[in-house]
């Protein structure tokens, strides 16, 4: 029998182009230290427990074929269902859904909801598409992977570029295929249809809950803070409208349009006008421009990138002059530049734990389906706010205790949960 490594990779990935999983693996390996006797369960963590990529075609406005690539990637169902969004981006690879999925994992044990990780995603630059259009490459997609989701398997969301009507579209068509309405088999829907008060800004709010035990452990008051955010999705968006409103001033805003900055605070309720009619933060009258580079390196208390992946790298991370970087986007931060910002004396609060607002939320959107029985907006953001604080609390203690940066203290959390789970589950058969 072939010796298996702790590095064996599954053969269907090329070792050259690993990508974010590259990432992911990294990370698992600095947590492994920690792990104890859990450690012998570790390999699980490195391979996906399933993978469909599925063919989307679909026909266009114009009457021609056009065929997408659809990903779903079950991560890791120790601990429950499956859980995480759907993103639909032109760039969207395997090896990314396979992190995105893996950090799904690590999120939801990290904040201790009763679910495993997910994650799916179309290789399509929705902006080339009309509503039709892509409405019928949604239910197409959900058809395809219909196979594996369902209320008690696997519960699709939110993610890039998809959003409430999606979801409507993905929960009709789960339904018609199946021959019941079953609102809980995604989340993040309209509220008509079984939706949360609160699961649209949920992420956003998580983000500013972690920043601000954050800024106090570090003593640094909200009031006049500086803060950047990367993104003005519904992630940045709402964590810079969270600062805005508690007296931070946001200084820089940087979206796929380009970045304005203004040194006493950006007005975030002009800014949010002027990127709905024009599409992006580039163009707006009452800032000035700066480039990517020096957003980057902008001197400021709290740095939020809340776009994609790969965003601070070896190459940039030398030149963050944050104190504290608060992770809204999965996958921002390589772990180079993880060390890095580290030897810089810059706290990254990770995405695991910064941005778990959203499934913590659709968690509660979940049990409510499941219940028939809704709460108000008050109650899912208290109960939010708890459930993100008691996280920081456990997962910043468990940092001081051993000395390590609060990503490895996150993974240390939830890994140890999730092969708890499985070591009390033993192998079948
Ligand atoms: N897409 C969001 C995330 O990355 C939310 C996932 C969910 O609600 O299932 O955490």
């Amino acid at each position: 029998m072939p010796e298996q490594t702790a590095h064996s990779l599954p053969s269907y990935l090329n070792p050259d182009e690993l990508g974010p999983w590259g990432d992911y693996l990294e990370q698992v390996d600095r947590v492994t230290p920690y792990l104890g006797k859990l450690s012998k369960w570790v390999e699980t963590l490195k391979r996906p427990k399933r993978i469909l990529v599925v063919d989307v075609p679909v026909e266009l406005d114009d009457g021609t074929i056009a065929h997408f690539e659809g990903y779903r990637v079950q991560h890791n169902m120790a601990r429950g269902p499956g859980k995480g969004g759907v993103r639909y981006h032109q760039d969207v690879t395997l090896s990314e859904v396979m992190a995105l999925s893996a950090w799904m994992s690590v999120k939801t044990a990290a904040v201790n909801v009763p679910f495993g990780g997910a994650k799916g995603g179309i290789r399509i630059d929705p902006r080339q598409h009309s509503q039709r259009e892509l409405e019928r490459i949604t239910r197409r997609y959900i058809s395809e992977i219909g196979l594996v989701i369902g209320p008690m398997d696997d519960i699709p969301a939110p993610d890039v570029n998809t959003n409430a009507q999606t979801m409507a579209w993905m929960m009709d068509t789960y339904s018609m295929n199946v021959g019941v309405t079953s609102p809980g088999v995604v989340t993040g829907k309209p509220i008509s249809i079984g939706g949360s008060l609160g699961r649209v800004q949920a992420t956003g709010r998580g983000v500013f809950v972690v920043a601000s035990e954050a800024m106090r452990d570090a003593g640094i008051a909200i009031n006049g803070a500086r803060v950047a955010v990367q993104g003005f999705g519904n992630v940045g968006g709402t964590a810079a409208r969270l600062f805005h409103e508690h007296g931070a001033k946001v200084v820089a805003i940087y979206d796929h349009t380009g970045a304005v900055y203004h040194e006493n605070g950006l007005d975030i309720p002009a800014l949010s006008e002027h990127a709905r009619e024009t599409g992006g933060v580039a163009g707006f009258a009452d800032a000035d421009t700066v480039t990517p580079d020096e957003f980057w390196a902008l001197e400021t208390e709290i740095l939020i990138p809340a776009a994609l992946e790969g965003q601070i790298t070896a190459k940039n991370a030398p030149s963050v002059r944050a104190r504290i970087i608060v992770e809204g986007a999965n996958g921002p931060t390589s772990p180079q530049a993880d060390d890095i910002l580290a030897s810089n004396g810059v706290t990254v609060v990770p995405d695991v734990l910064a941005n778990a607002g959203g499934v913590t939320v659709s968690y509660f959107e979940w049990v409510q389906n499941s219940a028939s029985f809704y709460w108000t907006e008050g109650e899912i953001n208290e109960r939010l706010e708890a459930i993100m604080r008691d996280a920081y609390a456990s997962i910043s203690a468990t940092a001081a205790e051993h000395k390590v940066t609060m990503r490895t203290a996150t993974f240390i959390t939830a890994c140890s949960r999730i092969l708890e789970a499985h070591e009390i589950r033993g192998l079948y058969p």
